[in-house]
Formats: C-alpha cells, sequence, structure tokens
C-alpha cells in the first residue's frame, strides 16, 4: 500500500518514508525531507486536495 507524497506526487510507501506529518488528524507522508519542510511551510496548500 502507498500513499501519494502531496508536494511532488511521488508514490511513497509509508514504511520507507523520508518524513512524516500530521495535519488536521490525517497524516501526510514525503519523499524527502524537502518535501516535508515544504508541507509543513503551508500545509493548507497542499492538504485540500
Ligand atoms: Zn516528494
Amino acid at each position: 500500500m502507498v500513499e501519494k507524497d502531496v508536494v511532488c506526487g511521488m508514490q511513497v510507501d509509508p514504511a520507507k518514508a523520508a518524513g512524516t506529518s500530521e495535519y488536521q488528524g490525517k497524516n501526510y507522508y514525503f519523499c524527502s525531507q524537502s518535501c516535508k519542510q515544504k508541507f509543513d511551510q503551508s500545509p493548507q496548500q497542499y492538504a485540500s486536495a
């Protein structure tokens, strides 16, 4: 099972994700720390999709 990295659109395996963030009760998984940092700076921009 994979999750979508909402920053770059890549498919990310949660077990191998480079970073995770929780926003509004939902977990988001990222392929890299840079994607996580972008999300953390403006989660509302990415989480709405
Ligand atoms: Zn990414």
